[in-house]
C-alpha cells in the first residue's frame, strides 16, 4: 500500500514527508547513518538527553515552576514594542506549525515506529567531555605540535588476481590537528586518534579546527572553488548557553566580520543561518548581518521539536520558551549568474518549511544537509561548508573550535 511504502522509505532514509503540509519528520540517527560505511551512530548516544529520565524530569520541573510563577502574576503586563513584534512573528507561523504537528499526529504508522525507539535503545552512554579540553588545547602555544592520526583501511584489491588473500593492513598518517584542514578523501569511514580519544570521520569529509581568528584560512585561493552551500550556527549570546556553559559565546559584532562573501563560490551560494527566537537578534540579522555578508534573505524554515510520543516538547504558546527554532535562508548572487539562470537550474526555495524531529544533545541541530542540497545553486565545482560545526558530514567541510565533538567514538557502534 501507499502508506507502508512511505514508512519503508522512512526506515531507509530517515525522512518522512507529512501529508497536507509543508513538513517533514526526520530521524537524525537514520539520516546520519546513510553516510557511514563501517560505523553506525548510536541512537542511545544521540537521544541520551531526550530519553534520559533524569533530564526529562528536570525539564518538567522547570516548566511547572514557570507556570506557577505565571499564575501568581495578577495583572498581565502589556507587551512592549519588541515583545509585540515577536508575538506577531509567532502568530504568523503558528498555523503552519499547528498544521505540521497535526499531520504528524495523524501519521500513526510513523509514530508507532518512533515511539518504539525509546524501548529499543541500549544503556545510555555519557560523553567523557574531552572536547572542552580540545578548545583549550587549541589556544596554547604548543597547539601546532598536536597531531591527529588517521587509520586508513585500503580496500584489499590484491585478491582480484586470484592469489592468496593478503593480510589486511592499515595505513596510518598523522596531521596537525589545529589550524589545518584534515581530510578523509576516501569513500569509507576513517578512525582517528588524538591524545586518548578516538574519533570516526565520515567518507569524503574534512574539518578545520581553529578559533575565529584563523577563519580567513578557509578563503579559497582560486575564485571558482568557493562554497555553494554554507550552514552557520553561531554561538549567539543568550542566557541559556551562558548558564549551562556548554560552549563560549560571542557578541554579535564578531559575526559581522565572518568572511561569508569571500568563501562563497563566484557563481553564488545558498546561506542557511540558525537563529534563536530573540526578537533583537532577528532585527540584527535582517538589518545588519545579512547585508554585511551580501546575503539576500529568501525564506525561513522552522525546526519543531517533539518527544518520542509525537507531542511538542513544550507548549506552543509559551512566550519565553518556544518548541521551535528558525533557520533563515538567503542567497548570495554570483558574478556571472543572473537570477534568471539561477531559477532555471534549481527549485524555488519554499517559505515556512517545517522540519520535525526529536532533539539530540544540548543545542545540537538536526542534520539538514540533504534537505538543503536541492536548493543550492548547482555548480560544477561547488562545495559545502558548516561554520561553528560540532560534527562532520560526508561531503562537507566542518569548521569551528570543536568540530570533532560528536565524532568521538563513544557516539558510534561498529557494524
Ligand atoms: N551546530 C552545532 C550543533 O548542531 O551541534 C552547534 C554549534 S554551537 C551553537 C556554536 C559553536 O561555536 C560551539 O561549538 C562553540 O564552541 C563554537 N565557538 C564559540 N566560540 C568560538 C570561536 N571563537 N571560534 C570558533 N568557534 C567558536
Amino acid at each position: 500500500s501507499k502508506t507502508s511504502d512511505k514508512l519503508s522509505e522512512f526506515l531507509e532514509s530517515g525522512v518522512y514527508r507529512l501529508e497536507d503540509s509543508n513538513a517533514v519528520f526526520i530521524d537524525p540517527v537514520r539520516v546520519l547513518n546513510r553516510s557511514y560505511t563501517r560505523f553506525r551512530v548510536s541512537p542511545s548516544a544521540y537521544y541520551s538527553r531526550s530519553f534520559d529520565s533524569k533530564h526529562a524530569g528536570q525539564e518538567a520541573r522547570v516548566s511547572s515552576n514557570f507556570r506557577k510563577r505565571k499564575r501568581k502574576e495578577k495583572k498581565p503586563q502589556p507587551l512592549n514594542d519588541r515583545e509585540r513584534a515577536a508575538d506577531q512573528r509567532h502568530q504568523e507561523v503558528r498555523p503552519f506549525l499547528l498544521k505540521a504537528h497535526e499531520s504528524l499526529v495523524r501519521a500513526t504508522e510513523l509514530l508507532e515506529v518512533v515511539s518504539n525507539l525509546k524501548g529499543n535503545l541500549g544503556p545510555s552512554t555519557s560523553s567523557p567531555g574531552a572536547e572542552q579540553s580540545l578548545v583549550e588545547l587549541g589556544q596554547v602555544w604548543q597547539a601546532p605540535l598536536y597531531e591527529i592520526t588517521l587509520n586508513f583501511h585500503p580496500n584489499d584489491n590484491a585478491r582480484e588476481d586470484g592469489g592468496a588473500p593478503t593480510i589486511q593492513y592499515c595505513e596510518q598518517r598523522a596531521f596537525p590537528v589545529f589550524n589545518n584542514l584534515v581530510v578523509n578523501e576516501t569513500s569509507e569511514d576513517v578512525e582517528a586518534e588524538l591524545l586518548n580519544s578516538r574519533y570516526i570521520l565520515p567518507p569524503e569529509s574534512s574539518f578545520y579546527m581553529s578559533d575565529l581568528g584563523q577563519i580567513h584560512n578557509l578563503i579559497p585561493a582560486e575564485s571558482d572553488c568557493g562554497f555553494n552551500l554554507i550552514v552557520i550556527d553561531p554561538p549567539w549570546e543568550n542566557g541559556s548557553a551562558r548558564q549551562k556553559q556548554r560552549y563560549s559565546t560571542l557578541p554579535n559584532r564578531y559575526f559581522l566580520s565572518l568572511p561569508v562573501k569571500q568563501i562563497c563560490h563566484t557563481d553564488g551560494a545558498l546561506v542557511a543561518l540558525w537563529v534563536t527566537n530573540r526578537e533583537k537578534l532577528r532585527g540584527f540579522v535582517e538589518k545588519e548581518l545579512f547585508p554585511a555578508w551580501g546575503v539576500k534573505y529568501v525564506a525561513t524554515f522552522f525546526w519543531l521539536k517533539v518527544k518520542a510520543d509525537g507531542s511538542l516538547i513544550c507548549d506552543l504558546d509559551l512566550f519565553h520558551h518556544r518548541p521551535y527554532e528558525c533557520l533563515l535562508l538567503g542567497l548570495v548572487h554570483g558574478k556571472v549568474t543572473d537570477s534568471k539562470q539561477l531559477s532555471s537550474t534549481k527549485p524555488k526555495l519554499p517559505d515556512n518549511q517545517i522540519i520535525l524531529s526529536i532533539p539530540g544533545d544540548y543545542s545540537r541541530k538536526p542534520p539538514i544537509a540533504g534537505l538543503l542540497h536541492e536548493y543550492a545553486p548547482r555548480l560544477q565545482r561547488g562545495r559545502c561548508i558548516e561554520l561553528f560545526a560540532r560534527e562532520m558530514t560526508a561531503g562537507w567541510i566542518s569548521w569551528g573550535n570543536e568540530p570533532l565533538h560528536f565524532q568521538e567514538s563513544i557516539n558510534f557502534m561498529k557494524t
